[in-house]
Formats: C-alpha cells, structure tokens, sequence
C-alpha cells in the first residue's frame, strides 16, 4: 500500500483536522471537496482561490470536484432515504467515496480518509451507518477515519502500518472541545463553524426542494441554485417565477438567468423577476405577480420582459428594447398567488 491518500474535505474544522493528523505522520494527502448546488457552490467559477487558500491556510493541497449532475439523480430516489429534511446523508456520504474511489487511481492513493466523528451526528455518524457507508461505496477497509479511528474496527492502512493509529485522537460524539484545542495544535485559528453549509438540511428551502424533484420533469443543477433565491410561483402551463425580495436579491436573479429564460421587471419601483421553462400563455399571469411586488400600488403598471441571450454579457439584458410589454389592470388575488406559491 502506498503511503498517500485522498481525503474528503468540507472545509469545517473536523474535514481539516482528519487531514493534518494524517499529514502530521508522512502520510501524502490530496483532499478532495466535492461541490453540488447544495454545498460548496460558492466555490464555482474561483476554484484556483479556494485551493489556493487550502494551501496558505491550512496547508492543505486540494482539489475541487463538481458532482451535480450524479448528486441530483441520487436526489430522487435515495436508497436510504431522507434524514429530517430533504437531506439524503447516508446516500450523499455513499456517492462521494464512490467517487473518490474512482479518484484514487489518478492519484496514486490507497486508502480514503474522512473527517467523520463516530457519534456526532444521528443519521450519518452513527457505528452502524459508517458500516453501510462503507459496504456499499465498494469501499469496504478502505475508509479511514482518522478522528475516530481508535474507536472504529481495523482498516487497511492501519493493518498494513502505514497508518499509526496510536498517533490519532480518539474523538467521539458531539462536543467540539478536542476538535478546538487539536486546531490551536495546527496553528489553526480561523475556520467555518459546524454543521452550516448544506442546503438540504434548512427548513425552509427543503421543502421546495423536494416539490422540484417530485413535479419538475427536467432538472439542471441551476435550477437548484435558482430555487434558493427570492419567492417562488408555479404557473399551470410550467413557467417557473423566482420573484426577487429585495434590491441585492433582485441583483442575484438577474445574474442567475441562463440564455433562453426570461427577466422582468414593473416599470415602477418593484422586483425583477427571473422566468424558466416560460410558456407564452402564462406571462399575463407572470406580469400580475411581478405587479403584486410593485409599488406603489395603484394600476395600471406595465411589466417589460426581456429574454437573455447566449452573447449577454451580466446586466446588459435590460438596456435592450424589452422581449414583450404587459399592462397589467387587475391585480392577482392573495388565494391564486398562493396556489402558484411553492
Ligand atoms: S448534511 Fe448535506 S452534505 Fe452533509 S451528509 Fe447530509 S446531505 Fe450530505
């Protein structure tokens, strides 16, 4: 066995720590952070910073990893299904050792390390699920979890001494006490607090999350993106409306839109409005709830709409002659804006 491994990396704390314990024993580690719209998609579009800073920070070489499109698909039907939320754990943890195990090769590595605390969490960190985890990734003795190891049975790298398991820390459930005082070790000063980053998990956009995926028949990973901005309206022919709530969200949507959606907006003080998978017959609809947001609130308003273009450079769409004008001279009632509401 080869003394080189890929670690799995959050960017929380115990993803840190789990990688320089290694370090700290000789062990030649990658870390690998895997983004979807779900976590770690600020990191799109700057991966040379972010791995970068990796490096000056933590000292930590890193490579960055979209798995979207894999993600969402394993999305609809987890095999071990959702924890509170819409949060697939198990089967999120699964899918990413499976890929890094497909990995491995391009980089010579002969085991995987996580930072998985045994106990921490309910669903995924639990004895019995850390088991699953590895059976079913295909895994199986390959998954080291350094922070934890002392309390976890054998693995191959421990067997095969390339790891010294004597040297890692024996950290269990949920307090943070020897995570904290093992960073002060490093020099690690600053890092993300715990359990913050994944999407999946909020209360609130769960919920729309899930409706996405048991109604929308084409998903792309923007659409999961777009999901997590400003109000939301379903109309019956399909268009889909994210309304914007304020002036930086307003900003956001405009900058969400991909060639083909359309971008609207009152022509008085009010919201811009991002539309997709738009149908003809449901922009009168789409221009009374833009209206509903507008202000102040006496009719008539117009509603211009324009259509973003392959060639559009950000924010130029709207010095263009609008797509489509509406005058809207009866305003949306509370119950059907509801019904279009998820
Ligand atoms: S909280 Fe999100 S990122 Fe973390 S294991 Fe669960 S689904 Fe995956």
């Amino acid at each position: 066995m080869q003394k080189s491994c890929l670690a799995l990396y959050s960017g929380g704390l115990d993803s840190i720590l789990a990688c320089r314990v290694l370090m700290a024993q000789g062990i030649h580690l990658v870390a690998i952070k895997f983004i979807t719209p779900f976590f770690g998609w600020d990191t799109k579009g700057r991966e040379e910073e972010v791995c970068r800073d990796a490096v000056q920070r933590f000292g930590i070489p890193l490579v960055i990893q979209d798995i979207s499109r894999d993600y969402i698909e394993m999305l609809k039907t987890p095999a071990h299904g959702y924890g509170r939320y819409f949060n697939p754990c198990i089967d999120c943890k699964i899918l990413m050792v499976r890929k890094a195990l497909e990995m491995m090769p391009d980089y010579n590595a002969s085991f995987i390390a996580t930072g998985e605390v045994l106990g921490q969490r309910p669903m995924s960190q639990r004895r019995d699920t850390l088991r699953i985890i590895e059976r079913e990734s295909g895994a199986e003795g390959l998954i080291l979890r350094p922070l934890s190891a002392t309390h976890l049975p054998p693995t191959r790298p421990q067997q095969e001494g390339i790891v010294d398991i004597g040297l890692l820390p024996a950290i269990t459930g949920r307090g943070r006490k020897t995570q904290i005082a093992l960073a002060r070790e490093f020099g690690i000063k600053e890092y993300p607090s715990p359990g913050g980053g994944c999407v999946l998990a909020d209360p609130i956009l769960s919920v729309r999350f899930k409706v996405m995926v048991q109604e929308f028949s084409k998903l792309k990973p923007e659409d999961f993106v777009m999901a997590q901005k400003g109000r939301h309206f379903r109309l019956p022919g399909k268009s889909w409306i994210a309304v914007g709530r304020n002036r930086q969200e307003n900003i956001e949507i405009e900058e969400l839109a991909l060639p083909g959606d359309l971008l609207a907006r009152p022509d008085l003080p009010g919201p811009t409005a991002l539309i997709r998978y738009w149908h003809r017959d449901d922009l009168d609809m789409a221009a009374r709830i833009v209206d509903r947001y507008a202000k102040p609130h006496h009719l008539p308003h117009t509603i211009s709409f324009w259509c973003k273009e392959g060639g559009d450079t950000e924010r130029d769409i709207f010095t263009r002659k609008p797509f489509l004008q509406i005058q809207v001279n009866q305003p949306i009632s509370g119950q059907l804006l509801d019904d279009y509401r998820f």
